[in-house]
């Protein structure tokens, strides 16, 4: 056994110190940012802020309310090929710049993957996504996905360290999505004590991604927009969301209404409910590494959009960013022992 003493900070732990700043008005701030690949030879130009590919997260109607704003959605790996078809129909012409369609590492993932890129070869981004990024059978399976298609945009994850990030981008991934237990409705690290404070991994992972030419993305633990700042701040290329863009009406799930309140059903992939639903339910080797919540019913995400968006650009004029792209250079993160004042947070 060994300790690493060197501590490990959340996203609770740190705030910005403010820095002197010529901007006179948050309007200034271009949230927009292009990227180039280490692989693929696209280039992305649009605001790193992406819904999770969960299923009452990364749906159709989401997709589309975020893409309208240059906002980008990993779609869940549930829908049909069908639904795909349908999908791809009627959407706006572009979409396929701000969607990635989600698979895991099974044959039968991978072929789905295949016929997809088949009938529509001008969708660009894959996103491969397991709780557990550092088996040998997922980096076996990036380097296939590579082989096969190698002028698409991969996703990798997740994982919460350097070296598997510099791995999984020498297998043939071009962004990385660093994040183990952060998540809303996460339970790994009560089930398996397994995870690493997400501000810590990410400014971990952006070092090692940035040195070879990749890019990351912080997934999870995201719950107010000071936070999404705080990954950026951190080197995070995207923030992906999952409970904060959950319970609107793009969200999946059903409403439902209790004591004259709406609420709307949330749940983590790994939760019973999610798999009940997709397959069959918790196969009796693993345990359910998920919650189930209702959320307050929130309507329209564009409200919920524009206070990200607003909390983020006002980040940048306090360190005096005029770009996002220099957030992360004008970041110094100081520690802290306190965060909100909760006098009156009921
Ligand atoms: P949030 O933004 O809600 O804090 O986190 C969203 C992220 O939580 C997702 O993108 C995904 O990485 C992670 N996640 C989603 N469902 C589950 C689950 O059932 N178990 C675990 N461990 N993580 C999950």
């Amino acid at each position: 056994m060994r300790i690493e003493n060197e501590i490990k900070l959340g996203f609770k732990d740190v705030m910005f110190r403010p820095k002197r700043s010529t901007l006179k008005s948050r309007s200034q701030v271009s949230l927009e940012r292009t990227y180039k690949f280490m692989h693929s030879t696209h280039e992305w130009t649009g605001v790193p802020i992406m819904a999770a590919n969960m299923d009452t997260v990364g749906t159709f109607e989401m997709a589309l309310t975020l893409a309208d704003k240059k906002l980008f959605s990993a779609i869940h790996k549930h829908y049909t090929i069908e639904e795909w078809d349908a999908f791809l129909g009627n959407a706006p012409k572009g979409i396929e710049n701000y969607i990635a369609i989600s698979t895991g590492t099974g044959d039968a993932d991978l072929n789905k993957v295949e016929e997809m890129m088949n009938k529509h070869p001008h969708l660009k981004f894959i996103c491969i996504d397991v709780a557990n990024g550092y088996s040998e059978h997922f980096v076996a399976f990036v380097k296939k996905a590579r082989a096969l298609f190698p002028d698409k945009v991969i996703i990798a994850g997740n994982v919460v360290t350097g070296e598997m990030v510099e791995e999984l981008l020498l297998a043939g991934a071009d962004i990385i999505k660093v994040g183990i237990g952060p998540g809303s409705v996460c339970t790994t690290r009560v089930k398996t004590g397994v995870g690493y404070p997400q501000v810590s991994a990410i400014i971990e992972c952006a070092d090692a991604a940035h040195g070879l030419g990749g890019l990351i993305i912080s997934d999870g633990g995201c719950s107010v927009p000071g936070d999404v700042s705080k990954a950026f701040g951190a080197g995070a290329d995207f923030v992906m969301l999952g409970g904060m863009l959950a319970g609107h009406d793009e969200s999946g799930g059903e409403t439902v209404e209790k004591d004259g309140k709406q609420y709307k059903q949330f749940y983590g992939m790994s939760s019973a409910t999610a798999m009940d639903k997709h397959v069959g339910g918790v196969a009796n080797y693993r345990a359910s590494e998920g919650k189930t919540v209702e959320v307050e019913y929130r309507g329209p995400v564009n409200n919920t959009l524009l206070d990200i968006l607003g909390g983020v650009r006002s980040t940048c004029t306090y360190v005096g960013a005029q770009q996002l792209k220099e957030l992360s250079k004008r970041t110094t993160f100081i520690r802290v022992a306190e965060q909100e004042n909760r006098v009156y947070t009921k």
